[in-house]
């Protein structure tokens, strides 16, 4: 059986290890500038009910398509959590993912387990919540064109407000260094 991880544990400890301190960094970030982010975690706020107010549709498309899919996406798509993701997070304080989702190239997402995937929908990277695949679609069509319009909406809206959101932020840490 091919094992899910094929890196040598020392490696992928070092890509942890980076993890943690590209994490560290954007956490030191957030504390250090609180006073001024006001308009980035009002942001990551609207963000959060937006996510919120779609889960539960995602997890009617998860639960109707993918426990017989042939070709499961964790396994053969390889994605990764972006910055707005890690900062979204930390506006938020959510609890943050241990790592990276994988360790290589041939490597299934670290998160997949039998059940699916482990992590809180809130804590997964944005990557993950936004794919629709062609399954899904035709499910998402059989439901009928207005979810599929709201959820549509939802997804562009989410799409700008997490580049409000990293603008805001930005422009906080440079009047910061600035001063
Ligand atoms: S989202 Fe689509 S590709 Fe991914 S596991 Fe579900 S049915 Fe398969
Ligand atoms: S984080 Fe979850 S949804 Fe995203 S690829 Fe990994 S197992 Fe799949």
């Amino acid at each position: 059986m091919t094992p899910l991880h094929f890196f040598p544990t020392s490696m992928q400890s070092e890509k942890d290890a980076q993890w943690q301190a590209t994490n560290l960094a954007v956490k030191k970030l957030v504390y250090l500038n609180q006073d001024k982010l006001s308009k980035a975690m009002a942001i990551s706020d609207a963000i959060c009910r937006q996510l919120k107010s779609i889960f539960p549709l995602l997890d009617e498309l998860v639960r109707v398509a993918c426990p017989w899919c042939p070709e499961q996406c964790c396994i053969v798509n390889k994605v990764w959590i972006d910055f707005q993701d890690l900062l979204f997070w930390h506006l938020i304080d959510q609890p943050i993912p241990v790592g990276q989702l994988n360790c290589g190239d041939k490597a299934a997402c670290r998160y997949l387990n039998h059940r699916g995937c482990i992590l809180p929908r809130l804590i997964r990277p944005w990557a993950c919540t936004l794919y629709v695949c062609a399954t899904q679609n035709k499910c998402l069509a059989k439901i009928g064109p207005l979810v599929e319009k709201q959820l549509n909406t939802a997804i562009q809206l989410i799409k700008d407000q997490r580049i409000d959101m990293e603008t805001e932020f930005i422009k906080a840490i440079s009047k910061t260094n600035v001063t």
